[in-house]
């Protein structure tokens, strides 16, 4: 893909351009806990959205798009959102230039193999090359963890998704065969060492993305903040759901809404969840993790309600499996991947049966991709 990338900018311009990759991302527990100030458990992957880019002499930007077969052209001065892809790309300019960092005209053409729309996160990863890429060509010296803040702003502002810092992190500092544990309240974070001797990590894609997923993730995050907002009538030192026990949860908000009450049991549950995981994690205990990530499924499933039918069949189609230690959907939810850890030996045959029963019941394809852990956002040399 670096090689057709870079043919295709010399095609278009006439010079060599600069490449940058940056990675999807998995999750392996920890889910709707980054805007909650929890933990999360996420790693970059081995698919991965490319960017080539040069200057140019005008204050135009010049954007091409290999999988969309189409170009976007616009004055620096005149960006705006847009429905398209090139609103990721916009975004990022736009946070550069309220920053008052100083960019001129650029070309650049956008290439990926991330499954978009499958919850691998493929928008965090356009917009985390695109910081990248600019922050190389125009000599900006931003850090690292300010260019995640200026992509995870850019999906705010330009895609109109209130999304946590997880993905546009995970893209940004992955590292090869390592989980990274963050901290989303001090943004402190660790890289533990996945050892998955035998086993692989094995994305079932259901191939649906109902409309429902952004519209809910915004309710889900607001009954979480009045959850908080009650208990912090008794405890006014809470400033999330990180800082809150079941305990508190019990006295503050279950009188008041069950629903509300089950949502932010959901995410506390889930915090704590994580930091067992991660203790199985070092000692080597994969299948305990794998346990953790079966209750998380249910947790998401029947208390946070954000799984959907399709979800819902895959995981509950390998439960019991012994080749399959773990499973759950991932991400946001209503619809992308479940995520699983399974023995080697057993996945091409796992994968063939899903195949078939997922067909006959959905009428839907089941995707199946086998991901490593890799890398996070890097200048790329031929
Ligand atoms: P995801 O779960 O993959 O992040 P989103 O709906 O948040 O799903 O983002 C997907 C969007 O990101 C696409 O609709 C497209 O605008 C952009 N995108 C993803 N991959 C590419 C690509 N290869 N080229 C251009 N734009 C892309
Ligand atoms: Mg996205």
């Amino acid at each position: 893909m670096l090689i057709s990338i870079e043919k295709k900018y010399k095609e278009l311009y006439n010079e060599k351009p600069l490449l940058v990759r940056s990675p999807g991302r998995v999750n392996i527990i920890g889910e709707h806990t980054d805007y909650n100030e929890g933990f999360v458990l996420p790693a970059a992957i081995d698919k991965a959205i490319y960017v080539a880019v040069g200057k140019r002499a005008d204050e135009a930007i010049h954007l091409f798009s290999v999988d969309y077969k189409e170009a976007y052209q616009v004055l620096l001065s005149e960006i705006q959102p847009t429905k398209t892809w090139a609103t990721y790309i916009l975004g990022v300019v736009h946070q550069l230039v309220q920053r008052g960092y100083s960019i001129g005209g650029f070309n650049l053409v956008i290439d990926g193999d991330i499954p978009i729309g499958s919850g691998l996160s493929s928008s965090a990863a356009v917009e985390c090359a695109t910081v990248f890429a600019l922050n190389e060509l125009f000599s900006l010296g931003i850090d690292k963890m300010e260019m995640v803040q200026i992509a995870q702003k850019a999906e705010h502002e330009y895609a109109g998704v209130m999304c946590g810092i997880m993905d546009q992190f995970a893209s940004m500092f992955g590292k090869k065969d390592q989980l990274i544990k963050l901290d989303c309240r001090s943004l402190e974070y660790q890289y533990e060492p996945l050892r998955l001797d035998g086993y692989k990590l094995v994305l079932f894609n259901t191939n649906v993305k109902h409309s429902l997923a952004s519209s809910e993730y915004n309710i889900r995050r607001q009954q979480c903040e009045q959850g908080v907002a009650w208990v912090k009538m008794l405890y006014p030192e809470v400033n999330s759901l990180r800082d809150i026990s079941m305990l508190m949860l019990d006295e503050c908000v279950l009188p008041k809404d069950t629903l509300i009450y089950k949502r932010c049991k959901f995410v506390v549950e889930e915090i704590q969840r994580l930091l067992e995981a991660c203790e199985y994690l070092e000692k080597g205990d994969i299948v305990s993790l794998g346990k953790k990530m079966f209750e998380t499924h249910r947790g998401l499933s029947k208390e946070y309600e954000v799984s959907c039918k399709e979800l819902d069949y895959l995981v509950d189609a390998v439960k019991g499996n012994h080749a399959v230690v773990g499973s759950r959907m991932m991400g946001g939810g209503f619809g992308g991947c479940t995520i699983n850890i399974i023995k080697e030996g057993a996945i091409e045959e796992i994968a063939a049966m899903l195949c078939t029963e997922y067909k006959k019941v959905m009428q839907l394809d089941l995707i199946t991709h086998v991901v490593a852990i890799g890398d996070g956002t890097a200048i790329q040399y031929l």
